[in-house]
């Protein structure tokens, strides 16, 4: 059994429902993110089976609460669940738009664990994800872009008045920024991770050094972090449902240092900027994010066949 969300967005019919019903959960503060939850009822009444969440993805509404059939954009692509739905959260964002995220319970099958494909991952910044397959999964350039202009509203922000009718509105406009990145980042994520988990049984990758992300205060680098633990706990959870493994590597291994093709560690290797690996043993020569990833795999190949050699013993 297993718990999964799917979000959605809702579309202006709940925030009218909201300005003309009284007696609903009301939302607090303009500027605190609010939410609240439904839990899914079922009543059998004369035979019959009512429920007071309905979910229809293929004419993509749902029914809350007293509203019936509100629109719903998804940015997953699903047009069915396979479980039962527990209960729905409502919530507002900063720029006064509605979210309902829907909590499902499923059933996962467990194969037998038989795989035949492997790859290693190795996470960056302007390409976000680089695979042992040569593959590298760019970071987008409209992410960039917001950034970039979140910045320079908060640098006019700084100049306004504290509580002025401009300084609100500048800060509902860098919320609603803020929301775009979220969101462009969020889709780009689930692609990349739909895309390795789809198509590999075995995925390695590094583990996340959690203690510098904590204390990093830059902008750009705190949202790359962010986007690094999402890639990790997307892949946690789609390699779970999907019945596939994942291995995380030690940090201290140094994947950037080591030949992929003849295994010779060059510990003099250091320089990010250098873009290319050039073994001083072989003279192989590959790009060096590429190499790294490849070394990730193979490490990971390692833990999978120690697993396996420890199981047959027994
Ligand atoms: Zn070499």
């Amino acid at each position: 059994m297993s718990l999964r969300c799917s979000l959605f967005d809702l579309d202006n019919a709940y925030n009218k429902f909201f300005k003309e019903k009284v007696g609903y959960p009301k939302f607090k503060s303009k500027f605190n993110k609010n939410s609240f939850r439904t839990n899914m009822i079922t009543i059998e009444y004369k035979g019959r089976t009512y429920y007071n969440i309905k979910l229809d993805l293929i004419g993509k509404t749902i029914t809350l609460l007293k509203i019936k059939n509100m629109k719903i954009r998804g940015y997953r692509k699903i047009n069915k669940i396979n479980g039962r739905i527990i209960n729905t959260t409502v919530s507002r964002e900063l720029d006064d738009t509605y979210y309902v995220s829907v909590l499902i319970e499923e059933d996962i099958i467990n194969y037998k664990f038989m795989p035949t494909t492997i790859i290693g991952l190795d996470l960056g910044i302007k390409d976000l994800v680089i695979t042992s397959n040569f593959k590298k999964y760019k970071n987008e350039k409209v992410i960039e872009k917001y950034e970039k202009r979140i910045k320079q509203k908060q640098k006019r922000l700084a100049k306004k008045e504290r509580g002025s009718h401009n300084y609100y509105k500048l800060k509902r406009e860098i919320a609603r920024i803020y929301k775009k990145i979220k969101n462009a980042r969020k889709y780009l994520i689930h692609h990349i991770t739909k895309d390795i988990t789809d198509n590999n049984d075995i995925i390695v990758c590094e583990t996340l050094k959690v203690k510098n992300m904590v204390r990093n205060h830059h902008l750009a680098k705190a949202l790359t972090d962010a986007s690094f633990s999402e890639i990790i706990r997307q892949l946690e959870y789609k390699i779970k449902w999907k019945g596939k493994k994942l291995y995380k590597i030690n940090t201290f291994y140094p994947s950037s240092q080591i030949c992929s093709h003849c295994g010779y560690k060059n510990p003099l290797l250091k320089n990010l900027n250098i873009r290319e690996y050039t073994c001083p043993n072989c003279n192989y020569e590959l790009d060096r994010d590429i190499n790294a990833s490849v070394n990730i795999m193979f490490e990971g190949l390692k833990l999978y066949m120690n697993e396996v050699s420890a199981y047959n013993l027994i």
